[in-house]
């Protein structure tokens, strides 16, 4: 039944300063030790994590499904699957990558050459949220084993199957020195945040986030803050309404809307409004059925607490599809409101969860007003058949990442560098922009000896004025 799923919180398993402690400084030993050096090494330890994931699909899958009815397909091809993509692209592509690269040179250092050397940091902390919690932890803990460095990882108590799941894998694949997980919240967070680290990897909310720079100035540690937002789908009255509403749609209500690229709200030009309300119920009813609580391919909200927080959102505005709610599975409809304004709450935080706002404007450039009026957001989608205005809406409008005639999909292509800007996040990753953001990029000058020209050297004499 969809009711029997649970994930009822374990007693939380906290980890404390010494044994975090200790644990670092068999990082630091190991890393020290220059083992993570060799690239047969990164390339062996990353084939046994592919190797691990594939032999716990199904534990995995049946995790996510435990934290939040998680869908099967959703989860192969945005967890699971997508993690052994990207380990497929590394273990090809890192030999390449890890080579020093070639920069052109300047006559002034005549005769040299000039590379950029890729190092590992060291001991990276990696800190994950719940929404996608295998991907989220695992995609940063690639690049920071395909650059050479030590990790720990943390993944989010608040999904607790998965996080046991993931740190059972992690601890049972890897040498501990090497690459470990800590299960547990808020305090083994914290304890790990105390100590000093090389990079600080965190993907969660921008709340959090801030703390976790804060932490991280104490040691000058370097952060890559990957954060949420409203991201906003913008749609023209040009815009093929019947497939712009599908991939509305799909973007939101995957993962019942708690994906942090997901379209937070629509801003639709006011004479297609009702238009594009109507092709949101077809695809809505195409995808879900008339009963989307029995719907296999619908997810569930992870907590209580957010539940209760979305549910009052339904008070807002006015309900033009779904609606409907079951505190005791934590079902909320996917639900379109209507009549909404940027005072209400629903438009007062990110909404992470089934509920689409719905906004409009007249002309384009008032939407674009309106959204860097806000927060820079994490994505951003724009729909319309004019490239001109595409073009124009790139230029003007700030966002991390975003689409143009769908929503999500520039996740799909690793070659694209991940993140988000301003309140969204800091630093991007993916592929080799992961592999670039885990090594510290040494630039070196190799000097040939068998020339010395001695004008830079003093005295300088009256040598200015031949400049
Ligand atoms: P969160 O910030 O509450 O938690 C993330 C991590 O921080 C967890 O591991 C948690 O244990 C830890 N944490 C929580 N409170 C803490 C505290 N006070 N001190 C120290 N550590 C603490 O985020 P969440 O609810 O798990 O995830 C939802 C948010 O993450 C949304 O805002 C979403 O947009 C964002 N997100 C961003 C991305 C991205 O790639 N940019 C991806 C997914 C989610």
């Amino acid at each position: 039944s969809f009711n029997t799923f649970t994930n009822q919180h374990p007693p939380e398993q906290e980890t404390g300063p010494v044994a975090i402690k200790e644990l670092l400084q068999r990082q630091r030993d190991f890393f020290a030790g220059g083992h993570t050096v060799d690239l047969a090494f990164r390339k062996s330890q990353l084939r046994l994590l592919l190797q691990a994931i594939k032999s716990h699909e199904q534990e995995l899958m049946d995790a996510m499904y435990a934290d939040f009815r998680k869908p099967a397909f959703e989860t192969y091809t945005t967890e699971v699957g997508f993690v052994e993509m990207e380990l497929q692209l590394v273990l090809k592509k890192l030999e390449k990558w890890s080579r020093p690269r070639r920069v052109s040179e300047t006559w002034l250092n005549f005769p040299a050459s000039s590379h950029i050397y890729s190092q590992p940091y060291g001991v990276a902390l990696i800190i994950g949220p719940w929404n996608y919690p295998l991907q989220l932890v695992l995609n940063p803990l690639i690049g920071a084993m395909a650059a050479g460095n030590c990790a720990i990882v943390k993944p989010s108590e608040l999904a607790p199957a998965t996080s046991a799941v993931i740190s059972r894998l992690i601890n049972t694949t890897f040498n501990p020195a090497y690459v470990a997980a800590l299960e547990g919240g808020v305090s083994t967070t914290r304890n790990l945040l105390a100590q000093r680290f090389d990079y600080i990897f965190f993907t969660g909310s921008t709340q959090v986030g801030r703390l976790v720079m804060k932490a991280a100035a104490e040691h000058l540690t370097p952060v890559t803050l990957e954060l949420g937002g409203k991201s906003p789908a913008i749609v023209a009255e040009d815009a093929d309404l019947g497939l712009t509403a599908r991939r509305i749609a799909w973007g939101k209500f995957m993962n019942a809307g708690q994906t942090c690229v997901a379209p937070d709200y629509v801003l639709v030009q006011e004479q297609v409004k009702d238009e594009l309300i109507e092709q949101l119920r077809i695809a809505i009813t195409q995808f879900y059925g008339p009963e989307p609580e029995a719907s296999t391919d619908f997810a569930r909200i992870i907590n209580d607490r957010h539940f209760q927080r979305l549910s009052n959102y339904l008070q807002d505005g006015l309900v033009r599809i779904g609606g409907q709610t079951n505190p005791a599975s934590r079902y909320i409809s996917p639900t379109v409101l209507d009549q909404i304004t940027w005072s209400q709450p629903v438009m007062q935080e990110e909404i992470f969860g089934p509920i689409l706002p719905i906004l409009t404007y007249s002309k384009l450039n008032e939407a674009i007003e309106q959204v860097n009026t806000g927060e820079k957001p994490l994505a951003l989608y724009f729909f319309s058949s004019n490239k001109h205005q595409q073009d124009w809406v790139l230029e003007q409008a700030h966002f991390g990442g975003g689409c143009i005639n769908d929503t999500m999909s520039h996740l799909a292509n690793p070659n694209l560098p991940f993140g988000g800007v301003g309140e969204s996040g800091i630093g991007s990753y993916h592929g080799q922009s992961s592999f670039d953001l885990f090594s510290n990029q040494k630039s070196v000058v190799r000097r040939g000896t068998w020339l010395d020209i001695p004008l830079r050297y003093p005295p300088y004499g009256n040598r200015l004025k031949l400049i």
